[in-house]
C-alpha cells in the first residue's frame, strides 16, 4: 500500500522516488532489474522524470513465457473469479486516480482536467464494464475460447486509457497480455503494474515491457496468439505484413483525419464549442480529432468569426494548472513535426497564443487550395483545416475525400439532414451534434487506412475470442 497521499505532484514524486526513478519491466508479477535505459522527460518543463528500461528480445521472450503459464489457469477460471479480479483493478485505479492523473500529466503534457476527468475516469469505467462482461461471458459467448497470449502495443496520446481498452477485454475473455507502452509515456503503465499487484492479479497475467519501436517489433515477432495495436498507419502497415500468414489475431487502430460538418441550420455556438472538444482536446493529439472543418457557405463567415473569438480564449499553459485548457505537446519532436506540416501549407494560418517551450497554440488554416496537405494528411496537433460546401451532397463528397475513416461529426438542428448525412460518411463512428464521445459499451475503430477491428462494446470483446469453428458438417453428396 502507498499510505497517506500528499497532494498531487508530491504524490507522484513520492511514487517515482519509491521506485528510485529507475524502472525495470514488470514480468511474471515481479519488477525486474533495470537493463539498458532511456530517459523519460516531462515535456512541459524538460525535467527528467525517470530512467526506463529498453526491452530486448530476451525480455519479450521471458514475458511471453510468463504470460503463457498464467493464461492456462486464467482461461480455466470461472467468469465470477475473472470478474472479481477486474473489479479489483477498477477499484485500485479509482483509489489511486489522482496519482495516475498527475503521472499522465507529467509524462504527456496533457492538462490535468482532461487526465482526471477523461483518461483516468474512462480507464476505470472500462475495467468495471469488462468485469460485467467477464461474469456473463459463459452466457453471452458460450464455449468461445480466448486467443491465449496477446501482444499489445499502445501510443503516447492516451497512455492509460489505451492500456485499459486493451487489457480489460483481454483479461475478461481469458487471455494473458504482454503490453508495450509508448516510449514517451511509460509511467502510467508502470504504475498500473503496481495496481495489478495490489489487486491480486495472478503473476504473469499482465506483463509490461517498456521500450521503443524495436521492443514493439520484438513483441510482434514473438510467439503470441493475437496482436492489438494502436498507433500510426505507417507502423500498422508493417505489423500487418509481419503477422500475415501466421494465423494470429490482429486488430489495428490507426490514424485519422476526421470531418466536422456544420450545416447552416446548426446551433452555431454549440458547433463552435464542439470544435474545442473535437480539435483542441489533448492539443489535437487525438486519432479521431475533428481536423477537417466543413462549413456550409451561408454561415461560413459568421462561423469563422465566432471560432476565432473562441480560439483567442483558449488558455494554453502549465498542464498541472486546473484552469488550463491546452497543455504542452507530448514531445519536442512532435511539436517540430506539426510545425513542419504547417510550413508546407499554402493556406492562411491563424494562430492563438501560447507560452514558449514545448507548446503550440490553437491554430486554424483557411483559404486552402484543393489538395493542400493540411487538408489531407494527419497532423496530430492543434491544427484545424477549414473549407466550405454548398449542398449536402458536396458535404458528403468532401467528408469522404480522405484515405482515413475513423470518425466524423455532423451538426444540424434538422434531424432529417443529420440522420441522412451521418451514415453516408464512411467512418467507424459519426457523432451528431457532438464530438469525441467515447463509451466502453460503444465499439470504436476505423475503416479504410484507419485500421480494422473494434475496441469497446460486444465487438471489442469478441476481438479477444477466437472466431468460432463451425460444427463439423457431413461431406456434401456428389450429385
Ligand atoms: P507510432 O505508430 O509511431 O507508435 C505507436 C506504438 O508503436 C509505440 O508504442 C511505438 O513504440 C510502437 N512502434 C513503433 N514502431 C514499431 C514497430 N516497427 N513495430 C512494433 N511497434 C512499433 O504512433 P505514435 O506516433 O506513437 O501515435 C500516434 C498515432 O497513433 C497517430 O497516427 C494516431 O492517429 C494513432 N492513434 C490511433 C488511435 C485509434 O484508436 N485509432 C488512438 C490513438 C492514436
Amino acid at each position: 500500500e502507498w499510505g497517506p497521499a500528499p497532494e498531487g505532484r508530491a504524490e507522484a514524486d513520492a511514487w517515482l522516488d519509491r521506485h528510485g526513478r529507475v524502472f525495470g519491466h514488470f514480468i511474471g508479477g515481479k519488477r525486474g532489474k533495470p537493463g539498458e535505459t532511456f530517459t523519460d522527460l516531462n515535456p512541459a518543463t524538460g525535467e527528467v522524470l525517470a530512467e526506463v528500461t529498453q526491452g530486448t528480445e530476451a525480455d519479450i521472450a521471458a514475458a511471453v513465457k510468463a504470460a503463457r503459464k498464467a493464461q492456462k489457469e486464467w482461461s480455466a477460471a470461472s467468469g465470477h473469479d475473472r470478474a472479481r479480479v477486474l473489479y479489483a483493478i477498477a477499484r485500485g485505479l479509482q483509489k489511486h486516480s489522482r496519482l495516475l492523473a498527475v503521472l499522465e500529466v507529467l509524462d504527456s503534457g496533457k492538462p490535468i482536467r482532461e487526465a482526471r476527468d477523461i483518461d483516468v475516469a474512462l480507464a476505470v469505467r472500462h475495467f468495471y464494464h469488462h468485469a460485467g462482461h467477464a461474469a456473463l461471458l459463459g452466457e453471452t459467448h458460450p464455449g468461445a475460447p480466448p486467443w491465449g497470449v496477446c501482444g499489445q502495443i499502445v501510443p503516447w496520446n492516451f497512455p492509460l486509457l489505451m492500456l485499459a481498452w486493451k487489457v480489460a477485454p483481454a483479461l475478461a475473455t481469458g487471455n494473458a497480455v504482454v503490453l508495450k507502452p509508448a516510449e514517451w509515456t511509460p509511467l502510467t503503465a508502470l504504475a498500473f503494474a503496481d495496481i495489478c499487484t495490489m489487486a491480486g492479479v495472478p503473476p504473469g497475467l499482465v506483463n509490461i515491457v517498456t521500450g521503443d519501436g524495436r521492443t514493439g517489433a520484438a513483441l510482434t515477432a514473438a510467439p503470441i496468439d493475437k496482436l492489438a495495436f494502436t498507433g500510426s498507419t505507417e507502423v500498422g502497415r508493417i505489423l500487418r505484413r509481419e503477422t500475415a500468414g501466421r494465423g494470429i489475431g490482429l486488430t489495428l487502430e490507426l490514424g485519422g483525419k476526421s470531418p466536422y460538418v456544420v450545416f447552416e441550420d446548426a446551433d452555431i455556438d454549440g458547433a463552435v464549442e464542439g470544435l474545442v472538444d473535437a480539435i483542441w482536446f489533448n492539443g489535437g493529439q487525438v486519432c479521431c480529432a475533428g481536423a477537417r472543418l466543413l462549413v456550409q457557405e451561408g454561415v461560413a463567415a459568421d462561423f469563422e468569426a465566432r471560432l476565432k473569438a473562441r480560439m483567442a480564449r483558449i488558455r494554453v499553459g502549465d498542464p498541472l494548472d486546473k484552469a488550463v485548457d491546452m497543455g504542452a505537446m507530448v514531445h519536442a519532436e512532435q511539436k517540430a513535426r506539426v510545425e513542419a506540416m504547417l510550413a508546407r501549407t499554402s493556406g492562411t494560418v491563424h494562430r492563438g497564443t501560447c507560452p514558449d517551450g514545448c507548446y503550440l497554440p490553437p491554430t486554424l488554416v483557411t483559404d486552402l487550395p484543393a489538395g493542400d496537405p493540411i487538408m489531407r494528411e494527419e497532423v496530430f496537433g492543434p491544427v484545424l483545416a477549414m473549407t466550405t460546401f454548398r449542398t449536402p451532397a458536396e458535404a458528403v463528397q468532401l467528408a469522404n475525400d480522405t484515405v482515413y475513416g475513423l470518425a466524423g461529426s455532423v451538426w444540424s438542428q434538422d434531424i432529417d439532414v443529420a440522420l441522412d448525412t451521418a451514415p453516408k460518411i464512411r467512418a467507424g463512428v459519426v457523432w451528431v451534434n457532438g464530438a469525441n464521445l467515447l463509451d466502453a459499451a460503444a465499439p470504436f475503430g476505423g475503416t479504410k487506412e484507419s485500421g480494422f477491428g473494434r475496441e469497446g462494446g460486444v465487438a471489442g470483446l469478441s476481438a479477444y475470442l477466437r472466431p468460432a469453428e463451425g460444427p463439423k458438417l457431413p461431406a456434401p453428396r456428389q450429385l
